[in-house]
């Protein structure tokens, strides 16, 4: 197969969606490897190094979607590429489909085959193309609260860890799932007394078996939190509801309890956020104050770390993508039902329950 490999070219967008490696990997498989030139130069990949891997280096984003029998990104397409997409053309990349009507009209309009890294499956009921992601959140969530949390970025002026004779900082951490257990167990590492909050009690026994000491794995409850709080030099917001929007699990009126200085981090403020007073901040403007207490909440956090997030990305989606080039889609997704799950829009038809229900559409 012929699989093509974009620059990405939303805003604050550096990652790239197949390492030289993952190239090299692909045509000894057997497959042509087409790379839009400076595709990787935001993650630290040459042309030069790609074209050492086997890949074919193309000047153009038209010449890929002309060419490709698969084409893959990061993001979802573009507008300005809307046009260049044809008939019974693979395209394999995160599209959040259920988020944009706009985009959903837009690829069914084009007749393409859209596999949806977000939705494939594994076997254990996991999302194994979100998980890299949560983990690089959870892992960036301690080290930018322990960044804010100085004084010169508007925190308490305070060391993660303490340091010996003076006590470490208490960081309270909402949601014990990827992203949190990863926020703790960094937040741990670096010395600090750390509240690990759950409300799923296997999830919490789980937790207790594999932090360390200094982890406390707590049931979350709003009398928990609303306590927990007023201790905390650093909470971190890491709950997901499936299919919802994050609960207010810290209200504004619980802000005029806490220390001045300290730090939110809001990781699900993707999904609407988890804290009363969080909005959608950017890498570019991350922070802002409310009742003096300072709040992070990038939506796009694995962006700041493109070289890590590229890496974690890849070494997840590169399998799926040798199984699709290898089998083609309509035998991937005979054969494979965790892959079948990753199919969105095909042919022109809504392939993906819940984008159907969505916007109304025919399933
Ligand atoms: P996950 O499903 O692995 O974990 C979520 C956890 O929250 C679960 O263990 C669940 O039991 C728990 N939970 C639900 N309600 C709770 C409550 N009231 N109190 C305490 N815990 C509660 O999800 P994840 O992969 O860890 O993702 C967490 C959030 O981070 C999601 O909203 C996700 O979209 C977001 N995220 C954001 C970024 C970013 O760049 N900002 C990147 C990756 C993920």
């Amino acid at each position: 197969m012929i699989v093509g490999v974009l620059r990405e070219i939303k805003a604050e967008e550096n990652r790239v969606c197949m390492t030289p490696a993952g190239v090299e990997v692909m045509s000894s498989n057997g497959h042509k490897v087409l790379v839009e030139s400076a595709a990787g130069v935001g993650s630290g990949f040459s042309d030069q190094a790609y074209l050492e891997a086997g890949a074919e280096i193309v000047a153009t984003p038209a010449e890929i979607y002309r060419r490709a029998e698969m084409v893959m990104h990061v993001k979802e397409p573009q507008p300005s590429e809307y046009g260049m997409i044809r008939e019974g053309q693979i395209l394999f990349t995160y599209f959040h489909f259920a988020a944009s009507e706009e985009l959903t009209r837009a690829m069914l309009k084009t007749g393409s085959i859209d596999i949806a890294y977000e939705t494939i499956t594994a076997a254990n009921g996991s999302l194994p193309l979100l998980t890299p992601m949560s983990e690089v959140a959870g892992r960036m969530a301690a080290q930018q609260a322990a960044k804010y949390v100085e004084r010169a970025q508007g925190g308490r002026g305070i060391l993660l860890g303490g340091v010996p004779g003076v006590a470490p900082a208490t960081v309270l951490v909402i949601g014990g799932g990827v992203v949190g257990t990863h926020a703790a167990q960094m937040a741990c590492g670096l010395g600090a007394k750390v509240y690990l909050l759950d409300t799923n009690l296997e999830r919490l026994r789980h937790l207790s078996e594999i932090m360390p000491k200094n982890c406390f794995p707590m049931m979350s409850s709003p009398a928990a939190i609303r306590e927990l709080v007023q201790e905390a030099d650093v909470v971190i917001g890491a709950v997901l509801v499936h299919g919802a929007k994050a609960p207010r699990l810290v209200t504004r009126e619980m802000l005029t309890t806490m220390k001045q200085g300290a730090v939110l981090v809001d990781v699900a403020i993707d999904q609407g956020g988890c804290f009363e007073t969080s909005r959608p901040t950017t890498h570019g403007a991350p922070t802002y104050s409310v009742e003096g207490v300072l709040h992070y909440c990038v939506a796009n956090m694995p962006g700041a770390v493109p070289l890590t997030s590229t890496v974690a990305l890849t070494n997840a989606t590169l399998p799926y993508a040798v199984a699709i080039a290898n089998q083609g889609w309509q035998q991937v997704a005979r054969e494979n039902p965790h892959i079948k799950e990753g199919i969105n829009v095909a042919c022109g038809k809504v392939t993906y329950r819940g984008v159907a229900e969505a916007f109304g559409l025919e399933y």
